[in-house]
């Protein structure tokens, strides 16, 4: 039987029909009614000319339009292509046309993104708006549009577990995003892995506050569908926002960025919004501070769970709850463990090794690349061979994260290829400095990157933003620093910023960073 995703809706038809499935803004329904909106989709989709491995592109937030646009392309064998929110609108005609996407459904929040470029869009034929406001318009009201299909059960194409489900373009953190292609197959296994480490049951209510066009936001409508859990919708990831949803739809269970999860903690040392422990978990990548975790732990009183991933790999392959629960440990090494990447997860093969391809000792000090080999590893960059290549060697897919592994197996990331700063030959990690200055009370954001140094080559800088009410100077910083760590890893400057660049996802661009003090990036 060959392992597709929409086998995860009809479990959740048969099994929880009558239970809440998707809370949006407006709307609540059923499964069976999610069932019977994903119907609709597909007829329509059909009648506006789809066919199995035609691309379908979705620029939303989440919604329950995003959320049954994954079903109700999958009953059609066509490929779903989720745009990021935050681009550029060149970047939109740039992905809509390397896709080839067919179909564009679009928020009528984001259609200003879109209007601009249409007439560059060579394979669109159609756009359709979801919560559409105005009346007239030339492009398709999608509700008035659904109503006119009838909800009959779609006669599904055949499709194959290799065939792809999904184009994601990466996050573009490190330079321009590429597409990757997952298959049913990558999407299956990875969900059956992800939902046994989450423990994930009809019992949830998840939160949806990373974007769903993201690729950790990507998977999880798979294993929360399959598990009949409820799934709140979130358009704006704001404190007051998530805090209040937490509260009033009894969430249980919540993945996030850690700066999201950091404005969540300020947000609480500053009101102490009300909060029900009906929340069991919370879920972050991108390595936070260890003592980052004793304050979610402590003063919200969630259980801390980090994750490492990539687009590439569908996205998760290790996580750091493992084992840590039976491990008879001060409260501070526990938390230190739980900072970070992890264990393998079942199913997935990770080792790290250096540039010879054998692996690191097991010492916490020697450090190399991250390769791995799972089912969730990509069938492939879109039109781009070489770099699938590169990639993908020997069965083993190379990450580009650098990372040692302590005596228990635990992987902990160091930093990205990229963001190493090398320093008179010393290697320092950005993640390590950024560490020590998240200690420091004033400071609310930072990023370290490499500035480039006659003598050293490259020298570490730092980029803070300030907690609000907090003066602080370089002078400050910089003595703090030299305290905390070896002379030749502390910045040797500071500038201050209102705000550091993002991904949507929440990951600061370092590259964007590096800009300003490099004539080429690397
Ligand atoms: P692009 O490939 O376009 O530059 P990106 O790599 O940020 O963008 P994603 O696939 O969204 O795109 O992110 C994967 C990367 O995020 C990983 O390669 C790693 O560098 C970082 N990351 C993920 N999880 C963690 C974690 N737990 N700790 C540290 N870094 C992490
Ligand atoms: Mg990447």
């Amino acid at each position: 039987v060959p392992l597709v995703v929409t086998d995860f809706l009809d479990r959740a038809v048969a099994l929880y029909g009558d239970k809440v499935a998707v809370i949006d803004e407006h709307k609540t329904i059923t499964y069976r009614e999610l069932n019977e909106r994903v119907n609709q989709l597909s007829y329509g989709l059909a009648n506006l000319g789809v066919q199995k491995g035609d691309k379908v592109a979705y620029l939303a937030p989440n919604t329950l339009e995003m959320l049954e646009g994954f079903y109700g392309v999958f009953q059609l064998g066509a490929v779903m292509v989720p745009l990021n929110i935050r681009l550029q609108p060149h970047d939109y005609t740039f992905i809509l046309n390397h896709s080839e996407s067919k179909i564009l459904l679009v928020d009528q929040d984001l259609l200003h993104l879109i209007e601009p470029i249409v007439p560059e869009l060579k394979s669109i034929e159609k756009i359709l708006v979801h919560n559409c406001k105005t009346e007239e318009s030339h492009f398709t009201n999608y509700d008035v549009w659904l109503s006119q299909y009838e909800n009959l059960d779609y006669p599904r194409a055949i499709v194959e577990e290799e065939d792809v489900a999904s184009l994601l373009y990466t996050s573009g953190t490190t330079g321009n995003p590429k597409g990757v292609m997952l298959t049913h197959r990558n999407n299956y296994l990875h969900a059956l892995t992800t939902m046994h480490h989450l423990r994930v049951s009809d019992r949830d209510t998840l939160l949806h506050i990373l974007p769903m066009f993201h690729v950790n936001g990507w998977g999880s409508p798979f294993y929360y569908t399959a598990n009949g859990a409820t799934q709140v919708m979130l358009r704006k990831a704001s404190p007051e926002n998530i805090f209040a949803k937490i509260q009033k739809y009894g969430v249980t269970i919540a993945h996030m960025a850690p700066t999201v999860l950091n404005t969540l903690l300020e947000y609480h040392k500053q009101f102490q919004p009300k909060i029900e422990q009906n929340m069991r978990v919370v879920i972050a990548g991108s390595a936070p501070p260890p003592a980052f975790v004793g304050r979610v732990e402590e003063n919200l009183g969630w259980e801390f769970i980090q994750v490492y991933g990539m687009t590439e790999i569908s996205p998760l392959v290790t996580t750091s709850q493992i084992r840590c629960q039976h491990l008879d440990l001060p409260k501070e090494d526990i938390y230190r463990l739980k900072a970070k990447a992890g264990y393998s997860m079942i199913g997935c093969k990770v080792k790290v090794i250096n540039d010879e391809g054998i692996e690191v000792a097991k010492n916490g000090q020697e450090i190399g690349e991250i390769v791995t080999r799972s089912h969730g590893v990509m069938k492939g960059y879109w039109k781009n061979d070489e770099a699938t290549m590169e990639t993908i060697r020997n069965g083993w897919l190379h990450t580009g994260d650098m990372a040692t592994v302590d005596e228990r197996g635990y992987i902990d990331i160091v930093d990205r290829k990229k963001d190493v700063i090398i320093s008179g030959g010393e290697n320092i990690s950005s993640i390590e400095v950024e560490g020590v200055l998240y200690e420091h009370p004033a400071v609310l954001e930072a990023a370290v990157v490499s500035i480039p140094h006659e003598k050293w080559g490259e020298v570490p800088h730092a980029v803070i933003v300030k907690r609000e009410g907090y003066t602080v100077s370089e002078a400050e910083i910089l003595t703090f620093c030299r305290g905390k760590l070896a002379h030749f890893k502390a910045p040797k400057s500071v500038s201050f910023a209102k705000e550091l660049p993002k991904t949507a996802s929440g990951k600061i661009q370092k590259v964007h960073i590096r800009k300003e003090f490099w004539k080429t990036d690397r």
